[in-house]
């Protein structure tokens, strides 16, 4: 696969100020148009066939690129007659498109290994894919619900009724589609747009989506604040940074007792309280830039008390209170294991001894890999000396949190780690001069 097609008909309107007379996907950065940093990107991930579908000021965008050899790859801008909407676009055109391909937005600055999104489409069999996020907005954002194995489920648009919980994933704006699964909508009768209009409609006929998940860097420049934030970002390396080959810090987080209040074997949304500071602790390390891992043992699996789909919508209430606050976690990783055979009503399967059941490393080890995480460079705060023991299992650093458990459980007396009150003083101290 190599084709590239980039969306590049926006107008702008909010960016009139900044753009000038310019098409808003030519907006610089450092001195040079956004696209040209896609058309780089692209070549660099091995796509060298680039369509770029063009309205408003089209010439501008000709003019610069031409055919795109001074650029190292082959282009041709498409001069849309009238508006069709980012699908609609797409679907007018499907001369032109490779049997699978991939769609970025205009708008949006990248920097995702998009040769690994599309082994990863590949590997799936998927129709089309969807790179997926959490952001610190998701109640005013279009959300996407998935299956235990990131298979799309359901899309809910805003606005979201408050008395439901939603996982925080949001469709990023990059795809990879499969030209077959296209043709039922094409040409187009009418104007579509891919999240609000052809996705759930392939959803609804059938169409296997798959959600890939990436904490790599994708934002749309729509405003004048998000695109002064993301000059400034770009500027200070943070968008070369946020990639899956670059090291990343984390803190894991244990999650009964550490972030939200201990129930002895939760297993119910009700039952679920953030603790004081929870989600501003969380909002904190999104801030700086740190990658931020749950990892909690539910042996509520594996006796048989509650199930995976139970436990989602667990997870489901945390994001959503935590998103209110404007926090997100980046994963969670729970270990459904229990090792104790015997009892009524247990799952025997999950009953086994694993190798993610805190303390060992397990999840620690599987985040650092799905992640890219520099475990040395990492840290654990949890409320029990499990938690410290794991850390010292992990080669990260470990914090005590006196909520919970407080590290009363005595189970590994000579784990090491600092004590402190809560998890929002665990992540100053984390964040400290002092703690690096
Ligand atoms: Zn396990």
């Amino acid at each position: 696969m190599n084709q590239l097609v980039i969306l590049a008909g926006g107008m702008g309107t909010r960016l009139r100020a900044r753009l000038g007379d310019l098409p808003k996907p030519m907006i610089p950065f450092a001195g040079r148009p956004l696209l040209e940093l896609q058309v780089e990107l692209a070549r660099q991930h091995g796509f060298d066939d680039i369509i770029i579908f063009a309205c408003h000021r089209a010439e501008v965008i000709e003019q610069h690129f031409g055919n795109g050899s001074a650029f190292g790859v082959r282009l041709r801008t498409v001069v849309e007659r009238e508006p069709l909407g980012t699908a609609g676009a797409v679907l007018a055109a499907m001369d032109l498109l490779a049997d699978r391909f991939v769609v970025m937005y205009g708008d949006t600055m990248v920097n995702v290994d998009l040769g690994r999104l599309a082994r990863t489409h590949m590997a799936a069999g998927a129709d089309a894919t969807l790179l997926v996020h959490p952001n610190d907005h998701p109640l005013d954002s279009d959300l996407i619900e998935v299956d235990g194995r990131d298979w799309v489920t359901a899309f809910h648009n805003r606005p979201h009724p408050a008395d439901r919980w939603f996982q925080n994933l949001v469709n990023a704006g990059l795809y990879v589609l499969e030209k077959a699964a296209l043709r039922a909508w094409a040409p187009p009768a009418r104007a579509l747009d891919f999240g609000k209009d052809l996705f759930p409609a392939m959803l609804a006929k059938g169409a296997r989506l798959l959600a890939y998940t990436s904490p790599e860097y994708i934002k749309d420049i729509g405003t004048p604040e998000r695109y002064d934030k993301i000059q400034a970002e770009l500027a200070s390396g943070v968008v070369a940074r946020n990639s899956l080959s670059t090291p990343q810090r984390a803190v894991f987080l244990d999650r009964d007792g550490t972030l939200i209040e201990e129930r002895d074997g939760l297993r119910r949304p009700d039952e679920l309280v953030l603790l004081p500071g929870a989600a501003a602790a969380v909002r904190e390390l999104n801030h700086h830039g740190w990658r931020v891992v749950v990892v909690t043992n539910q042996p509520v699996i594996a006796k048989g008390f509650c199930t995976e789909a139970e436990l989602a919508v667990i997870h489901h209430k945390m994001e959503t209170l935590l998103g209110r606050e404007h926090a997100f976690v980046d994963r969670i990783y729970y270990c459904p294991h229990h090792p104790h055979k015997g009892y009524p009503g247990e799952r025997s399967e999950l009953k086994i001894d694993c190798e993610c059941r805190k303390p060992k490393a397990g999840m620690l080890l599987r985040a650092a890999a799905e992640l890219q995480i520099d475990l040395t460079a990492s840290w654990m705060v949890g409320d029990t000396t499990i938690d410290l023991e794991t850390a010292r299992a992990a080669g990260v650093r470990g914090v005590l949190v006196r909520t919970g458990h407080g590290g009363r459980d005595g189970r590994h007396p000579d784990a090491p780690g600092h004590t402190v009150e809560n998890v929002r003083d665990a992540v100053a101290y984390i964040l400290a001069p002092t703690g690096l």
